[in-house]
C-alpha cells in the first residue's frame, strides 16, 4: 500500500491515524511517510523511498537503526525471557552500569517512558520535601502528565492555565511557570511561595522548544536557590542524557541535580524510562519508603538488554561523541552559511548532536518567547522541500535535528545540498 492509503486507513482506527500527535505532520501539511525499515542512518518507507534520518526516533537511535549489537541483545534475551514481573539480573546490570558511569545517580528506578519518569520523580520530590509546588519553565516538555501541561500565558508567571483539555484547573494549581534562562522569574516565585516549593524541574539543554541550551550562570543560580529554600533540583535529561555527552548535560555544565530523569537513549529504542539520584531521596520510594510507584512492565528484561547493549557500546567508544560533534559543527556552520547566501534570517542553536535551525529574525534564541518568533510558514515550506529531497527531519520548528553515530560526512553534505536547493 502507498503511504497515503495506509495513513488514510489508519485514520479510521486510530485518532488522527497516529499513536503520538506529532507523527500526523499536521503543522506542515505533508503526508507522513509510513516507515517500513531502517538500518544505520537510513530509513525506508512503504513506497521504497530512502531517507537520511535526522529524527532518529526523536533521539533514542543514537547508534543508528537496528545496530547489530542491540539487535543481537534483544534477540538473545527475547529467546528466553520476555516478561516475568520479577527481578532479573539484566536490570541489575543496567542499574549498576548507569549508577557507576554517570554522576548524581546513586540509585535508580526503572519505568516505561519519559512521561512516567517525570511524573514519578516529582511525586518523589514532593514526598521527600513534604512540599507541594513545582516550578517548570515555559517551553520545556516533561511528558504528557496533567500537571506538566501548562504554558505561561502573557507574562503571567504565577497562575498557569492548562495547555490541554481534560486537565482540571485543580490539578495544575501546584505548577508554577518561570522563564528559561531568566533567574529573576524563578526568584519571584520562591519569594512568593518560599516554604512550599518541592522542586524545580528543567531540561538543562532544552530540546522541546527547539534546542536552547541553558546558560551556565542561570543553572548555577538555580542550584543555589534550590539549596537556599530546601527544594530539589531535577534535571530532565530524557533527551539530553547519553546524547549531548555520555554523562549528559550535567557533565557539560558541571552542575549537579538532586534527581535526574532518563528515557529515550537509555532504552536502546525500546519503551523505557528511569529516574534516579541521591540514595537518601530514592529510599523514600516503596517498598522502602512511603512514596508509592510501581509498574508491571518496569525493568522488562528485553528492554534492559537493549538499554545495556546501547549504553555500554556508547560508554566503551567515547570517540563516537567526538565524531558526532564534528559532524554537527559542520552542519551548523553549513546551515548558517547557506541561510546567509539565500538571505534567510536564521539562528542555529546546537549542543553536541542536537541542533535546531530557527527561522527567526531574532539575533539569538534563549527562551520560549524567542522561539515563538519563528516563521512557521517558511519552516513548513522548508520541511516539505527537505523530505522530498530525502532528508528526514522533524515536522516542527520546535524540535531538534539529531545525529547518530552512523551518520557520515557525506550525509551532512547531502543535508546541506538539499538546503542549498531550497527555493523560497
Ligand atoms: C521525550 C521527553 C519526555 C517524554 O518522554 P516519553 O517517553 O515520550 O513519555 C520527557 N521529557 C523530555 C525532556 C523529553 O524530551
Amino acid at each position: 500500500m502507498r503511504n497515503l492509503d495506509i495513513f488514510n486507513e489508519s485514520k479510521k482506527y486510530m485518532p488522527g491515524g497516529v499513536n503520538s500527535p506529532v507523527r500526523a505532520y499536521k503543522d506542515v501539511d505533508v503526508t507522513p511517510p509510513i516507515i517500513k525499515k531502517g538500518k544505520g542512518a537510513y530509513i525506508y518507507d512503504e513506497e521504497g523511498n530512502k531517507y537520511i534520518d535526522f529524527v532518529c526516533a526523536w533521539g533514542p537511535m543514537i547508534l543508528g537503526h537496528c545496530d547489530d549489537d542491540v539487535v543481537k541483545a534483544i534477540q538473545n534475551t527475547a529467546a528466553e525471557s520476555i516478561a516475568f514481573g520479577a527481578s532479573t539480573e539484566i536490570e541489575l546490570k543496567l542499574a549498576k552500569h548507569i549508577c557507576s558511569t554517570v554522576d548524581s545517580v546513586e540509585m535508580i528506578r526503572m519505568v516505561n517512558s519519559g512521561t512516567e519518569a517525570t511524573m514519578s520523580v516529582v511525586k518523589l520530590a514532593r514526598g521527600y520535601t513534604k512540599k507541594n509546588k513545582m516550578i517548570k519553565f515555559a517551553g520545556c516538555y516533561h511528558g504528557h502528565a496533567g500537571g506538566f501541561l501548562v504554558e505561561a500565558g502573557s507574562g503571567v508567571l504565577t497562575e498557569g492555565i492548562p495547555g490541554s483539555a481534560g486537565v482540571p484547573k485543580e490539578s495544575i494549581v501546584n505548577t508554577l511557570i518561570a522563564n528559561y534562562n531568566d533567574i529573576q522569574s524563578v526568584k519571584v516565585l520562591f519569594e512568593k511561595y518560599s516554604d512550599d516549593i518541592a522542586c524545580v524541574i528543567i531540561e538543562p539543554v532544552a530540546g522541546n522548544m527547539g534546542v536552547i541550551p541553558a546558560e551556565k550562570e542561570f543553572l548555577l543560580e538555580l542550584r543555589k536557590i534550590c539549596d537556599k529554600y530546601n527544594s530539589l533540583l531535577i534535571f530532565d535529561e530524557v533527551m539530553s542524557g547519553f546524547r549531548v555527552a555520555y554523562k549528559g548535560a550535567q557533565s557539560i555544565y558541571g552542575i549537579y541535580p538532586d534527581l535526574i530523569t532518563y528515557a529515550k537513549i537509555m532504552g536502546g529504542g525500546l519503551p523505557c524510562g528511569a529516574y534516579g539520584g541521591k540514595k537518601e531521596i530514592m529510599e523514600m520510594l516503596s517498598p522502602m519508603g512511603p512514596v508509592y510507584q510501581a509498574g508491571t512492565m518496569s525493568g522488562n528484561p528485553v528492554v534492559m538488554a537493549a538499554g545495556y547493549a546501547s549504553l555500554t557500546k556508547l560508554y566503551n567508544n567515547p570517540s563516537v561523541y567526538e565524531n558526532m560533534e564534528k559532524l554537527s559543527q559542520k552542519l551548523q556552520k553549513g546551515l548558517l552559511e547557506i541561510a546567509k547566501e539565500k538571505g534567510i534570517p536564521m539562528v542555529v542553536n546546537r549542543c553536541g548532536s542536537m541542533i535546531t535551525a530557527f527561522f527567526t529574525k531574532k539575533r539569538e534564541v534563549r527562551n520560549f518567547e524567542d522561539a515563538k518568533t519563528c516563521d512557521a510558514k517558511l519552516f513548513a515550506k522548508y520541511f516539505e522541500h527537505m523530505i522530498k529531497s530525502g532528508i528526514n527531519i522533524a515536522p516542527s520548528q520546535f524540535e531538534a535535528i539529531f545525529l547518530c553515530t552512523k551518520h557520515t560526512d557525506e550525509d551532512i553534505e547531502s543535508f546541506l545540498e538539499a538546503f542549498r536547493s531550497f527555493e523560497l
